[in-house]
């Protein structure tokens, strides 16, 4: 028998924080905070969840910045 097992992740949009230059790429973008879930499965069969990264996320390259606990929720909160 084959098991299959894996993780899954999800990219959620929590705020838009405008344009940004991006400190990846150097690019004007309109960034947006975004918080990964995702979840380790079996079988496709989601058993536990697993704990995502808190980013600023760039159209352009795909990541600006991993953000602490404390930087994700003072940009959430203003
Ligand atoms: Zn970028």
């Amino acid at each position: 028998m084959m098991v299959v097992y894996g993780t899954k992740k999800k990219l959620k949009t929590v705020k838009k924080l405008g344009r940004m230059r991006c400190t990846n790429c150097g690019h004007d973008v309109e960034a947006s905070l975004t918080k990964e879930a995702g979840y380790f499965h079996i079988c496709f069969i989601p058993v536990f969840p697993h704990l995502g990264y808190k980013i600023i996320l760039c159209p352009n390259c795909g990541i600006m910045k991993k953000l602490t606990n404390e930087e994700f929720k003072e940009l959430k909160d203003n």
